[in-house]
């Protein structure tokens, strides 16, 4: 790989050695990049606190030595998002979304839309434009849907039957292994579920098929959202066959 330049939101910062970052970086064009920023700790000329975490950049890169990680050279600021890091709770959520991204992406891999889905959810939790609940149950959907594992909310997983729009009697269930629902008929044989009311299936086809914009007109049941949270927060580290540290900080902010 020669010097490249692109634009690239900045995931996950390291310390190494005494003066070095260590950048995760994701590039919309050529998608996860690990680089290092020399002496970026020791000498606040070399980067001039531009290194910040959710920040968008203008990169240069040169290659490393060896097989070693390309260095970065230059960069400037397009996007501060300052407001995400003043904020305990928005910082939370947009760890959790770096991690997210940062654990399923593979290096070098162009992700034009991911980016564009990231930048476009961190500039409205910089604004905030809506709530972070909100957006997060968003993103993931989002995510999820570009990333070829979008939940199955239509069809029980099971049975195949098109689950009703009302129905009286007991709720469906979203069965984790099957990674969608399941109809109440099915649910006692499902190994992993949790319950999942029709109008929150309701919200989360909304939140998948919409746009930002959409989002900000329809009024969400706050029952609605805690339970599609709770139910993306499983099926994402289940998915991933990983626990996310931010998720872990993120329930023991809400408690
Ligand atoms: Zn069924």
């Amino acid at each position: 790989m020669g010097q490249f330049s692109t634009t690239a939101i900045l995931l996950r910062r390291i310390e190494y050695g005494d003066a070095d970052l260590i950048l995760t970086l994701l590039a919309r064009d050529r998608g996860k990049v690990t680089a290092i920023a020399k002496s970026a700790k020791r000498s606040v000329r070399r980067f001039g606190g531009l290194l910040d975490l959710f920040c968008v950049l203008d990169v240069v890169c040169n290659p490393g030595r060896g097989s070693g990680l390309p260095v970065l050279q230059e960069a400037s600021l397009r996007q501060p998002f300052h407001r995400i890091r003043g904020d305990i709770t928005r910082t939370a959520y947009a760890s959790y979304w770096a991690e997210l991204i940062h654990v399923w992406s593979e290096a070098d891999v162009p992700q034009m839309e991911v980016f564009d889905l990231l930048f476009s959810i961190f500039e409205a939790l910089d604004q905030g434009a809506l709530p972070p609940p909100v957006l997060s149950v968003l993103f993931q959907m989002r995510f999820l849907t570009l990333a070829g594992f979008g939940p199955n909310l239509d069809r029980c997983g099971a049975c195949g039957r098109l689950l009703p729009e009302t129905a009286p009697g007991p709720p469906p269930a979203f069965d984790l292994t099957r990674g969608g629902v399941v109809c109440s008929d099915c649910r006692p044989a499902a190994h992993r579920s949790m319950p999942l009311a029709l109008g929150t299936i309701k919200q989360l086809r909304w939140l998948a098929a919409g746009d930002l914009n959409q989002a900000k007109r329809i009024r969400f049941a706050p029952s609605a959202l805690r339970e599609g949270e709770a139910l993306l927060e499983a099926f994402v580290p289940y998915h991933l066959g990983k626990a996310l540290r931010s998720l872990a900080f993120l329930r023991q902010l809400r408690r």
